[in-house]
């Protein structure tokens, strides 16, 4: 009887350039087994890890829409619902013995909880074969001069551009379509674990990409060189919140409708060496996905980091507070400082924030509020659509000055300044401030006693002074 090659689907949810999928594929070719697909959807860890209703909802289109892609190419997918990940290798290993399966194919997931699920998977007795997939450069694959992983990024991000140029991903053909297989079946029955969403929240999913195919039109639409809101000018306007001229990718490339191979391929089709260059749209855009990798690389070399604690050990000292008012007036977005509070809101209405945005709302928490950077991080994952671990953690960290930030800690955003200087006419304000929107373009920064919008909860300038107090005694008993 002949046996089964079984792809499990995790953070890798297409069917085109999906390296677990090519070689399930080609080994099945080779020697005449069945092919199977699985994913395991866990509601319970997903909920203790603070995923967001409509990042679970997403997940679930996406889904559906990988099991259309797979029924396409002939191969069944069986979605599985189990609570916690010890369910789900208990699932898994029975449905392994149903089918026969001879070898699991899945890509490597990086962080702790994901490593030990597939070691205990290792430890049923299955054969397992684990792929490198979701970045251009795993973690174990760039380490500095003296065999460590990097902690700061600029040395990270020009070890990263010469590897990846040294060996660039070879051919393009097979970025963009699902590989070869069989004639097409019937898309499977598949369980919809989809969250319950208000009327408003699920307009708002339905504006992003929820299938491989409607990522790579997105790709397409923001690397496309006509494309005035594109790549283009990417490096000019993406800190502008009010322009809308950011990819949007990034909830597409977290689940992995979208890989980073296609990214690059895409900006070296239509920019050719301009990719390398950070002073070019194109190469600004780059450096925004090696972000994307810098921080699965932390994530993975210091483990800590997930488990809660400070990327600088030091800073675990840091005397934060923990006031419910404060914490309250800030996810609200009525802190009476206008930017935070329409980040706030933004975040709020649509489940997305801009980056320029994450990084005044979180400087704002910690530096202005002096909260504890985890109650932020917290209500991030708990609200985005693109709530992704090792981002959010390495942007509040680094927000906080906690993590691999090269600046020192008494540099301390301002939140009227950035007002000033990225939403210089205040359009992003008065889009989610509407009691603002009669303010002129000076006043609407920093109002004063403005009618159904509070006096800000903090003075600025003294907050700062404490915030750099906080820090200097850790500084000086170290
Ligand atoms: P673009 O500007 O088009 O960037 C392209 C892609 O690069 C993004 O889609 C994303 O995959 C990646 N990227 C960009 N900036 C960063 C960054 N600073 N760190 C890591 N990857 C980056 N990003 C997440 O994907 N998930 C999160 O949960 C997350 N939380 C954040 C929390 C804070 C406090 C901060 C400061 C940043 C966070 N980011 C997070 C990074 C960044 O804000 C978002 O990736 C970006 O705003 C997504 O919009 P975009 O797809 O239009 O990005």
């Amino acid at each position: 009887m002949p046996t089964t090659q079984l792809v499990w689907f995790r953070s890798d949810l297409r069917a085109a350039d999906n390296t677990a999928l090519k070689r399930a594929v080609k080994q099945s070719k080779q020697d005449g087994s069945h092919l199977r697909a699985v994913y395991i959807a866990t509601p319970a860890q997903w909920r203790e890890h603070h995923m967001s209703a409509m990042r679970t909802s997403l997940i679930a289109s996406a889904v559906t829409a990988l099991n259309q892609d797979l029924a396409e190419m002939g191969v069944p997918l069986d979605v599985l619902v189990a609570d916690k990940y010890s369910d789900a290798v208990q699932m898994l290993v029975s449905h392994c013995q149903q089918y026969q399966v001879s070898y699991i194919h899945a890509n490597r997931e990086y962080l702790v909880n994901e490593i030990a699920r597939d070691y205990w998977l290792t430890q049923s007795g299955i054969q397992c074969r684990f792929y490198d997939d979701s970045l251009l450069m795993p973690p174990e694959s760039l380490l500095s001069g003296q065999l460590k992983p990097y902690r700061v990024f600029t040395p990270f991000s020009k070890a990263w551009i010469s590897a990846v140029r040294a060996q660039l991903p070879a051919s393009s053909a097979e970025l963009w379509e699902p590989p070869e297989f069989g004639t097409p079946i019937k898309a499977s029955d598949i369980p919809d674990f989809a969250a319950d969403l208000s009327t408003e929240m699920n307009k708002q999913l339905s504006l992003w990409p929820h299938s491989g195919e409607t990522a790579l039109d997105r790709l397409r639409e923001f690397v496309d060189p006509e494309n005035s809101s594109g790549v283009v000018f990417y490096h000019q306007q993406r800190d502008f919140p009010d322009l809308d001229a950011t990819s949007r990718l990034s909830a597409a490339l977290s689940l992995g409708l979208l890989s980073p191979r296609q990214c690059l391929h895409q900006l070296l089709q239509h920019y050719g060496a301009d990719t390398w260059d950070k002073n070019s749209g194109a190469g600004c855009w780059l450096n925004e996905l090696i972000w994307r990798e810098f921080y699965q690389h932390i994530a993975f070399h210091f483990p800590r980091v997930v488990k809660g604690r400070a990327f600088k050990i030091e800073t675990d000292q840091v005397p934060w507070l923990y006031d419910q008012q404060r914490l309250q007036a800030w996810k609200d977005g009525n802190t009476g400082f206008p930017i935070v509070d329409a980040a706030m809101r933004q975040l709020k209405q649509t489940g997305w924030m801009h980056n320029r945005l994450r990084m005044i709302s979180a400087a704002f928490l910690t530096k202005d509020l002096h909260l504890d950077w985890r109650l932020g991080e917290q209500h991030f994952m708990e609200n985005l659509i693109d709530g992704d671990f090792a981002a959010n953690n390495g942007g509040w960290q680094w927000a906080a000055s906690t993590g691999t930030d090269a600046a020192p800690y008494f540099r301390v955003f301002n939140p009227t300044t950035q007002s000033q200087r990225f939403d210089p006419k205040g359009q992003f304000i008065r889009r989610y401030v509407p009691e603002l929107a009669e303010l002129s373009d000076k006043q609407i920064h920093a109002p004063s006693a403005c009618p159904n919008y509070p006096a800000p909860i903090v003075d600025h300038k003294q907050a700062r002074l404490t915030a750099i107090d906080m820090f200097s005694r850790l500084a000086n008993n170290h």
